[in-house]
C-alpha cells in the first residue's frame, strides 16, 4: 500500500528518508506521497522525488501557511509552482483548502490564496498538466465546498485528506463525487462521530494516510514521530470497521491510491 499523505520535508525526517522508507516497505508500505505546504517545500520536494524513486509528491500551498511569503514578495510564486506540478514525479496539487480551527492566517487570506491557487489549477490544466487535487478542511467544509464547485474544476479528482468531520460533512462530500482520506484520527477514543461518518462511506471512495509526522494511530497515540509504516495499521483498522478481511480491502484500497494518483503498489 502507499502512504498517500505524509510531510517528509518536515525536520522530524529531513536526513532520515532512506530509513523511514525502508521501515515502510517493512510494515507493508512500498511508497508514499510526500505533500507540500509552501511554493519552497515543492520545489524541496521536486528534488528528493528524483533520489527516492517511491517518494512521489504534491504541489501546493498549505492554508495555514497561505501568509508565508519569502521576504519581498507580495504574492506566491505561482509560476513555480505549476513548475514543480509538471514533475512526473508530482501526482497531486495540494494541499489547499481552508483551516478554520484557528484564527491565524486570517480568513479572508486564506480565500484569496485558494481562489489564486484554484485559478493557477485551471491555467495549468488549460495548458495540459492534469492532476487531482488535495484538500485540507477543517471546520470549513460549508464555505470551502461552494468556492470548489464555482470553480468549474472536477470535484470528482479532489480528496479531502484527514477527515476529521461529521456525518453530515461526509454526505457533502459524496454528493460532489469526491473522494475522502482517513488518518490514525480515526482510531482515537474520541472520534465516534468521525468513525459513524466513515460507515457512510463507499469503499471505493476511501483512501489511507498518515499526515506524518503529526497522527500516530493507536496503539502508537504517543509516539513520536508518527511515520509513514503507521499508514498499514489505520488501513486494518478500516478494514475491520468495514468487515472485510484484510486482504481484500488491500486489494480495494490499492486499486483506489492507482485510480486516483495513478500509482501501483506491490506491497
Ligand atoms: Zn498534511
Amino acid at each position: 500500500m502507499i502512504d498517500t499523505h505524509c510531510h517528509l520535508t518536515f525536520p522530524e525526517f529531513v536526513d532520515r528518508i532512506d530509513a523511514t522508507m525502508s521501515a515502510a516497505l517493512a510494515a507493508g508500505v512500498d511508497g508514499v506521497i510526500s505533500i507540500s505546504t509552501t511554493v519552497p517545500d515543492a520545489q524541496r520536494l521536486t528534488a528528493i522525488s528524483q533520489q527516492h524513486p517511491r517518494v512521489f509528491v504534491s504541489a501546493g500551498v498549505h492554508p495555514l501557511y497561505s501568509d508565508e511569503l519569502p521576504p519581498g514578495q507580495t504574492q506566491h510564486d505561482w509560476p513555480a509552482l505549476t513548475r514543480a506540478a509538471a514533475n512526473p514525479k508530482c501526482v497531486a496539487w495540494g494541499e489547499l483548502g481552508l483551516d478554520h480551527h484557528y484564527n491565524e492566517p486570517a480568513r479572508d487570506v486564506q480565500i484569496r490564496v485558494l481562489q489564486e491557487q484554484l485559478a493557477t489549477i485551471a491555467a495549468a490544466r488549460a495548458a495540459g498538466i492534469d492532476k487531482p487535487i488535495i484538500l485540507h478542511c477543517r471546520e470549513a467544509f460549508s464555505t470551502l465546498i461552494p468556492i470548489l464547485r464555482a470553480s468549474g474544476l472536477p470535484t470528482d479528482r479532489m480528496v479531502f485528506h484527514c477527515f476529521t468531520g461529521t456525518r453530515a460533512d461526509m454526505a457533502a462530500l459524496l454528493a460532489i463525487g469526491a473522494m475522502v482520506s482517513f488518518t490514525g484520527a480515526i482510531t482515537y477514543k474520541k472520534s465516534d462521530e468521525p468513525r459513524a461518518a466513515l460507515d457512510l462511506c463507499p469503499i471505493d471512495r476511501i483512501m489511507i494516510e498518515t499526515d506524518a509526522p503529526f497522527l500516530p494511530p493507536e496503539p502508537h497515540r504517543s509516539a513520536r514521530p508518527c511515520t509513514p509504516a503507521m499508514s498499514r495499521l489505520t488501513a486494518e483498522f478500516v478494514a475491520a470497521r468495514k468487515g472485510l478481511p484484510w486482504p481484500d480491502y488491500h486489494a480495494r484500497l490499492n486499486a483506489n491510491t492507482h485510480r486516483f494518483f495513478g500509482i501501483t503498489s506491490s506491497t
